[in-house]
């Protein structure tokens, strides 16, 4: 009887393990399923309408119209090659915390917004490329002092990253894309921010000044903005007649940059690349 009550005890106690075993093997595998299904949705393009109806309307603004759908040619097939076997030079530095935020999906009214970027901003940093960094690098607490671009190109094709493409970049103000901007702070105005990329090119050393023109950008300067804008275009499905400046977006008719911008420059590059004009 002592026997059989041993035998039965210990033949209970590995039931019991065995159960527990299992018990915890599941709860451990639902866990990683749903933690696999949120990833996997997190991956997933958002594709979310936005609600305006207690947004206030822009300024009218004329529809932008893209110069790089006009006046087309066929590709350059040695171009091509070239611009996709070229080294790239990146650099990664990350902005100041104060110059990014995320991208919402509320605006100040409650309305839904899509966080996805839908239009890539040009612009042109004035100064050389080190003090556009040191200015990125700058804590600036006040929310009116902050400012921000995604990358910054070079004029020897250098691209520094300095705000990663899912983060909200502070490159315009108050400022709008066809009818469209987003309010996020309460102490500012809409801007065009929140469904923005914006890459800044160096300005050439006889551009410090704030006349209208200069000499304008090198050609390893378009080089590697194409491949840049590639990147994103691609990414994020943006189509090139997305592709702006600050000067169109900016409502305060302030800024003039990029000046002196060869659209033909970027076109020739963009059409090689298969990405307009086919
Ligand atoms: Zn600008």
């Amino acid at each position: 009887m002592a026997r059989f009550l041993v035998t039965y005890k210990r033949n209970l106690s590995a039931l019991i393990l065995c159960f527990c075993f299992l018990l915890f093997s599941g709860v451990l595998i639902y866990f990683m399923r749903q933690q696999k299904a949120i990833l996997n949705q997190l991956k997933q393009p958002i594709n979310i309408v936005e609600q305006t109806t207690k947004t206030p309307k822009p300024p009218s603004q004329l529809r932008w119209k893209s110069p790089l759908i006009t006046n087309c040619h066929s590709a350059d097939l040695r171009l091509r090659a070239h611009l996709l076997s070229m080294p790239l030079r990146i650099k990664q530095i990350e902005a100041h915390p104060t110059n990014f935020g995320l991208r919402l999906r509320k605006d100040l009214y409650s309305q839904r917004l899509n966080p996805n970027p839908t239009v890539i901003v040009l612009h042109e940093t004035v100064y050389d490329l080190d003090s556009a960094v040191n200015t990125l690098l700058t804590p600036h607490p006040s929310d009116v002092d902050q400012v921000s671009y995604h990358t910054l190109v070079g004029r020897s094709g250098d691209i520094v990253q300095l705000v990663d493409p899912s983060f909200r970049a502070y490159g315009a103000g108050h400022s709008a894309f066809n009818g469209r901007w987003v309010f996020s702070n309460r102490n500012l105005s809409g801007s065009l921010n929140n469904f923005a990329l914006h890459v800044s090119l160096e300005t050439p050393r006889d551009g410090s000044h704030n006349l209208d023109v200069h000499s304008g950008y090198s050609p390893s300067q378009y080089d590697a903005l194409a491949r840049v804008l590639a990147d994103w275009m691609v990414r994020y499905k943006i189509p090139a007649t997305s592709i702006t400046t600050h000067r169109y977006v900016d409502l305060g008719g302030a800024r003039a940059d990029p000046r002196s911008f060869a659209w033909s420059e970027l076109q020739k590059r963009l059409t090689a690349l298969q990405l307009v004009c086919n």
